[in-house]
């Protein structure tokens, strides 16, 4: 899923979060989240192509999937338990529960438009597969790129 789809589905969500706990803070923990998850993008960019980040080559990079590992470390499902976690241990706080559910979000986004199994996003899965494009991802969504 892209980046302008995931601002705008976060937006929503944040949206109907304010509405419902007239809280900023769960709204922006939920906005930001379901958001910057994807800064770890950047992270696998940097560990392919080195530091000199450029804007337009990174999205061409991104969305062509011309990685080959995709380490991802904060889309993982492991992740979402850990939130979970700390926010039963804090009464629910707004800010922690507004993390997980933009967490949560992105991740089951990004499943339905990105992967080929929920296990995808998996850290533990993606690890015993070498981080490889391909082997996670099945070549989807980067279909296209396999008859080229
Ligand atoms: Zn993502």
């Amino acid at each position: 899923m892209k980046l302008q789809h995931h601002t705008a589905f976060s937006l929503v969500i944040s949206g109907i979060l304010f509405m419902i706990f007239k809280s900023w803070g769960i709204a922006i923990a939920s906005f930001v989240s379901g958001v910057f998850i994807d800064l770890d993008h950047v992270a696998d960019y940097i560990r392919e192509y080195g530091w000199s980040l450029n804007i337009k080559k990174f999205f061409r990079v991104f969305h062509n999937g011309c990685f080959n590992k995709v380490i991802l470390l904060l889309h993982g499902w492991e992740w979402l338990l850990l939130w979970t976690a700390l926010a039963w241990f804090t009464s629910w706080n707004l800010w922690i529960t507004g993390i997980l559910i933009g967490l949560t979000q992105h991740l089951i986004l990004d499943t339905y438009y990105n992967a080929p199994t929920p296990l995808t996003y998996s850290i533990v899965w993606r690890m015993r597969r070498g981080f490889d494009l391909f082997a996670t991802f099945q070549g989807k969504p980067f279909k296209h790129l396999r008859t080229a």
